[in-house]
């Protein structure tokens, strides 16, 4: 038995059979059972005969009897019939009882260390021929734009998935029911895995290191997403141990169901408006089930993840945005417009070698052209969805939010083509309604100039993922660093203050939707931090009511204006945690309504 322990970043407790995943190439390892070798085997074959009817295709097509050109399809053809690769293939189907992708990799693991011996630097050259080959095979042995689902098809449920990068895209494909948790070796609480993960109730584990390398294929394996622990190749008296835990876990879940219902008021009558942020059309199911007052955010790049951008249409964009909007009303949905980087546009549809599927919703590209630049920068694509947006906005109460705002030019230019936008749809014969206006401050110059932008904005949303990171210069999805991704920071909670200030002066309603709303710790000080208005994973709700309802705002206000004059993060947190804990003690859960 080995326990490990990385970043617990989704609660919950699975246990099931190891399945892994490995990103590059894009390789799923999985058992199969006695019955089924052979049908892998079949595959393989079947993978060989159409690599091969292709090879002669194209041989035929592109060499016009260029004798030069027609060697080398030749010396890919052998390939294809050397027993080196393929029989060795078939042969750790047969022995180790794993899926054809696996056996491939491993053969062509093999093979290359042979060519990797070799001293004659033309010879060693074929290895890229050999590369060449098995790309192709994997291609027929069924990898197809649908890589996410099509990949997991075969995977029995009551699985673990065990992976070396698990993107959001990639998350966002896998079929759930057949998975009870995963864990990854790289990662952190706010990558957007993570964040998908809580909002699907999948128990998850991040920053394990080369964990990947580590779990044979149908191994048991147990993860415990709140403790951050993995256990591979349990006792049966852990197993047991882990399933009293599990039971108690569904037990206190349970226990927070009658917080979903009741509002989220502190003790001293303080209202305090809780939504969800969501990415997938599932999560908006959780939202409601969760008492969410309405869509706080929603991801709207995660669209993306379902086909490549070019066939992401104006209508198809309308239908999804006017479903969300008629599923959440009378309640608002604020649609974060596509907040991704140039790569993860271009990803589409180079394929599966390269081990991508979908646009790749991946630890964005953080300084470069992403977000609204992007979207600047590509009008047609900006316009298509500011056009569906306006579209669809007629069909319940829609909020815009513009994201990595760095400066008040970038809002009036998005302005500009929002506008456009409304003009061709008039032009049309539509009539687009108003839509407030917001923007995600997330950018230091942002938040430092939040008075600028509460002059000319509906509402303004902080960002706190990004705000955090680029405020300490640590990269958020960087496990080596993440120990320094600090909300305590003096700097972080100053500049919200400031922030705050700002909005109030203004009149301008402000909202925080980052990760660190869900912190049962950190919201009290949010709140004493002057905001009223949060927005958070589904899942996270019902601690976060609970813990409003126990607290008293004013003082957390007293709490606030402590902290803002200390100096390090340590003295911070102390300082929190015993205010809370008095706090928590005096106040037995509050009468203001329970309706
Ligand atoms: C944030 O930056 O806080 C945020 C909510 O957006 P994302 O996590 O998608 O960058
Ligand atoms: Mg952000």
């Amino acid at each position: 038995m080995q326990r490990l322990t990385g970043i617990g970043v989704s609660p919950g407790i699975a246990i099931g059979r190891a399945v892994l995943l490995k990103q590059n190439p894009l390789l799923v390892r999985f058992p199969v059972r006695a019955g089924r070798v052979e049908d892998e085997v079949a595959r393989l074959e079947r993978a060989r005969r159409l690599s091969e009817e292709q090879l002669r295709d194209i041989k035929a097509r592109v060499t016009r009897g260029a004798s030069d050109l027609e060697h080398l399809f030749d010396a890919q053809i052998l390939m294809l019939q050397d027993p080196m690769l393929l029989a060795r293939a078939i042969d750790v189907v047969r022995r180790e009882q794993v899926n054809a992708e696996w056996a491939l990799q491993r053969a062509f693991e093999d093979v290359s260390a042979i060519f990797d011996e070799i001293e004659d630097p033309y010879l060693r050259e074929r290895r890229g021929d050999v590369a060449d080959i098995v790309g192709r095979l994997r291609m027929n042995l069924g990898y197809g734009r649908a890589a996410g689902r099509e990949l997991f098809r075969d995977v029995e449920e009551g699985s673990v998935l065990i992976a070396d990068e698990l993107t959001p895209s990639m998350a966002a494909q896998v079929d759930w029911s057949k998975f009870g948790g995963f864990a990854s070796d790289t990662g952190s609480r706010t990558y957007h895995t993570a964040i998908l993960a809580r909002s699907l109730h999948v128990p998850a584990i991040v920053g394990l290191g080369d964990i990947s390398s580590h779990v044979r294929p149908g191994s048991t394996v147990v993860i415990d997403g709140a403790a951050g622990e993995l256990l591979i190749d349990p006792t049966e008296a852990e197993i047991e141990a882990t399933r009293a835990r599990s039971a108690r876990w569904t037990r206190a879940q349970r226990s927070y169901e009658h917080y979903r219902a009741i509002p989220a008021v502190t003790t001293d009558g303080l209202a305090i408006s809780i939504q969800a942020n969501v990415e997938l059309p599932d999560d908006l199911l959780f939202a409601q089930e969760y008492g969410a007052d309405g869509i706080g955010l929603y991801r709207s790049e995660f669209l993306l993840s379902t086909m490549p951008p070019d066939e992401l249409s104006e209508d198809i964009q309308y239908a999804a945005y006017r479903s969300m909007l008629e599923r959440v009303a009378p309640a608002s949905v604020a649609v974060r417009t596509f907040d991704v980087d140039e790569e993860q546009l271009m990803a589409w549809p180079q394929g599966l070698d390269q081990g991508t599927s979908g646009a790749q919703v991946r630890s964005r590209g953080p300084l470069g052209l992403r977000a609204i630049r992007l979207s600047l920068a590509r009008r047609d694509m900006f316009r298509t969805q500011l056009r569906a947006l306006l579209r669809a906005a007629r069909h319940g109460h829609l909020r815009l939010i513009f994201p990595f705002v760095s400066g008040i030019e970038e809002l009036r230019e998005a302005r500009v083509v929002l506008q456009e936008a409304t003009d061709e749809l008039v032009r049309q014969g539509e009539t687009p309604p108003r839509i407030p206006i917001g923007v995600m401050l997330e950018i230091p110059s942002a938040a430092m100039t939040a008075d600028l932008f509460a002059r000319e904005v509906d509402f303004l949303s902080i960002g706190t993922n990004d705000l955090i990171q680029y405020s300490l210069a640590v990269d958020r999805t960087d496990a080596r660093v993440s120990r320094l991704y600090e909300p305590l920071h003096p700097a972080v909670l100053r500049t919200l203050r400031l922030i705050v200030h700002a909005a109030a002066r203004c009149h301008t309603p402000l909202a925080l939707c980052g990760e660190m709303a869900a912190d049962p710790v950190l919201l009290p000080l949010l709140i004493g931090l002057g905001l009223t208005e949060f927005s958070m994973s589904p899942s996270a709700i019902p601690v976060a009511k609970q813990v409003i309802r126990q607290l008293c705002a004013a003082d957390m206000k007293r709490v606030a204006r402590e902290v803002l004059r200390m100096a390090t993060i340590e003295e911070i947190e102390r300082h929190l945690l015993a205010s809370l804990s008095d706090v928590v003690r005096q106040a037995p859960e509050n009468g203001n309504g329970g309706k």
